[in-house]
C-alpha cells in the first residue's frame, strides 16, 4: 500500500534563516591547517565535514548536527571546500585534527576510493565511496548512497527492490551506478540501463551480469523515447538519476507522455521540491518522490557507519525540513 511521506512538499530552511555558523559558513583547506583558531567560535570541536567541490550548497550540515545534539554527541558537521589537488592534505589534516569522519561528494567521490585503508564490500562494488570513518588513524570507506536510496524507495512507496522491474535513466554517473549496483545486489525483477551515453550503460551492465544473477533480467539501451516506450510497460519503478530538472529549460529526462498510471518515479534531483518530473508523473497518475529521502536516509546511514548506533532520524529530518 502506497503511504505518501507527509513532508515532501515542505520546502527547506535557507541557512542564513538558521543564524547557525555552520549553517552559513564553508571552511577551506587554509583553515584546516589552523583548524582550533579557524572553528573556534563554534560551540562544539568540528569533527566532521563534508568535502566537496562546489559545498558549498550541501545541505548535510542540516540534517547531521541536529542528529548530533539528539545523540548527545560533543561535535559539529562542517563544509570543507577541497579541490581535487588538495584532498591528499586534506585526509592527513583531518586525521590529524581528531575528525570521527567525513562525507565526500562531488569530485571526490572516487579519489576517496582510492585513498582509503578499507572499505566496506558495498563500496567495493559502487566503485566509489561517500563516506569514512576514521578508526584509530585508519581510513575506512563506505558507500551510503545505494542503500540510501533502497530505503528512500522502500519508504517512498513501500516496495522492496527484489520485488520490481527497474528502469534506471542516467546510468552513466555516480548516482545511477549506485542504483543499479543496488538494484542488481537485490537480484531485482528486472533491470534496464539508460544513458545518454549508451557505452557507459553497456560497461556497468557487463559489471553487473554476475550480481544479478540471470543476465536474461538486464537491458541496456540508449537515452531515446522510442527504446525507452519499448520497455516501459514492463517497469514498475523509473529512476531519473540525471541531473535534469534541475535547471529551468532542461528537457525532460522521461518524456511525460510514456509515464503510466501503475509506474513509480522516483527523482533524485530534489530541488525544486516538486520536480518538474514528479508533476509530469503525477499528471499521468504515477507515483512520484523527489530525492529528499535518498539524502536523508544516506546520512542515516552515515550516522550509523560513524558511531554504530541508530541514527537519530527524527531530528535528521526535522533538520533538512528547517523545523
Ligand atoms: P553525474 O555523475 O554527472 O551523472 C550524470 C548523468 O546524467 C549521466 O548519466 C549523464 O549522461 C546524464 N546526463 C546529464 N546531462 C544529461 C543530458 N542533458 N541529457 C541526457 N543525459 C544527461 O551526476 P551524479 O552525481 O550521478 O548525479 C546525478 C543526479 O543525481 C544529480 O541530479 C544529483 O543531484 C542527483 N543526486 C542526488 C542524490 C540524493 O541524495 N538525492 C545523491 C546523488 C546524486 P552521460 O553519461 O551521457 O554523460
Amino acid at each position: 500500500m502506497f503511504k505518501e511521506p507527509a513532508w515532501r512538499f515542505f520546502p527547506l530552511t535557507p541557512a542564513a534563516q538558521t543564524g547557525s555558523l555552520w549553517a552559513m559558513r564553508t571552511y577551506t583547506l587554509d583553515d584546516l591547517r589552523n583548524w582550533p583558531t579557524a572553528t573556534r567560535d563554534l560551540s562544539n570541536p568540528a569533527r566532521l565535514a563534508v568535502i566537496g567541490d562546489p559545498v558549498a550548497h550541501s545541505r548535510s550540515p542540516q540534517m547531521h548536527n541536529p542528529a548530533l545534539r539528539a545523540a548527545g554527541i560533543d561535535g559539529e558537521y562542517v563544509r570543507l571546500h577541497l579541490q581535487p589537488e588538495e584532498l591528499e592534505e586534506g585526509i592527513a589534516l583531518m586525521k590529524a585534527a581528531d575528525f570521527i569522519g567525513f562525507n565526500a561528494t562531488i569530485p571526490h567521490k572516487g579519489a576517496v576510493f582510492a585513498a582509503v585503508d578499507g572499505m566496506s564490500e558495498t563500496a567495493r562494488r559502487i566503485g566509489a565511496v561517500n563516506t569514512v570513518a576514521i578508526r584509530d588513524g585508519v581510513l575506512v570507506g563506505h558507500n551510503t548512497d545505494a542503500p540510501g536510496w533502497k530505503e528512500a524507495v522502500r519508504e517512498a512507496f513501500s516496495a522492496d527492490l527484489a520485488g520490481l522491474r527497474v528502469m534506471v535513466v542516467g546510468a552513466g554517473g555516480g548516482a545511477g551506478r549506485a542504483a543499479a549496483v543496488q538494484c542488481a545486489m537485490d537480484r531485482c525483477e528486472r533491470l534496464v540501463l539508460a544513458n545518454r551515453t549508451v557505452e557507459k550503460a553497456h560497461a556497468l551492465a557487463a559489471e553487473l551480469r554476475d550480481a544479478i544473477g540471470d543476465a536474461g533480467r538486464l537491458a541496456v539501451i540508449p537515452w531515446e523515447e522510442g527504446a525507452m516506450e519499448r520497455e516501459l510497460d514492463g517497469i514498475d519503478l523509473i529512476v531519473n538519476a540525471t541531473s535534469m530538472g534541475m535547471k529551468e529549460g532542461d528537457a525532460e529526462a522521461v518524456p511525460q507522455r510514456l509515464i503510466q498510471p501503475h509506474h513509480l518515479v522516483y527523482d533524485m534531483v530534489y530541488a525544486p521540491a516538486r520536480t518538474r518530473l514528479m508533476a509530469a508523473a503525477e499528471e499521468r497518475g504515477a507515483k512520484a518522490e523527489n530525492g529528499l529521502g535518498m539524502l536523508l536516509w544516506q546520512g542515516a546511514l552515515a550516522f550509523e557507519f560513524w558511531f554504530r548506533r541508530e541514527a537519530p532520524l527524527v531530528a535528521m529530518r526535522e533538520g533538512l525540513l528547517g523545523s
